[in-house]
């Protein structure tokens, strides 16, 4: 069945949005106001010098079009952004750290939804 590709693209948004709504996960903004914790820059120096790749998500984020959506965290520790249409889409920093951390090869995968004829994160052409 590949009924997805026939959908709108707003319906695919909402679909997808109720995802993000359904699973548990968070708005990085609203985890802060609750007094959720980040890591500190002297921890991510630790990690950075562990052999984590040298992007961060928090401090020192890798030059992608996403950097400026909305942070969501997502209950397995990933950091998704959420695009203009309501989507979330991995952070290539957060998914490259856990690939480090937890290598399991899947933490980009995710349902993107489709802008201008190509995936919504994909990066934008030259
Ligand atoms: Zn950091
Ligand atoms: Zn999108
Ligand atoms: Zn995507």
């Amino acid at each position: 069945m590949n009924s997805v590709e026939q959908l709108s693209r707003s319906e695919m948004a909402s679909l997808l949005g109720d995802v993000i709504n359904s699973e548990r996960s968070m708005m990085w903004s609203d985890f802060r106001a609750q007094g959720g914790k980040q890591h500190t820059r002297a921890q991510c120096r630790v990690s950075r010098k562990a052999g984590a790749p040298k992007n961060c998500v928090i401090h020192n984020p890798s030059r992608h079009k996403m950097r400026g959506w909305p942070m969501i965290l997502r209950a397995s520790g990933l950091i998704e952004r959420r695009c203009p249409h309501g989507v979330g889409h991995p952070d290539p920093d957060s998914a490259a750290y856990l690939d480090w951390m937890e290598p399991r090869g899947r933490w980009t995968s995710h349902g993107c939804d489709i802008s201008d004829g190509g995936p919504c994160c994909a990066p934008d052409k030259p």
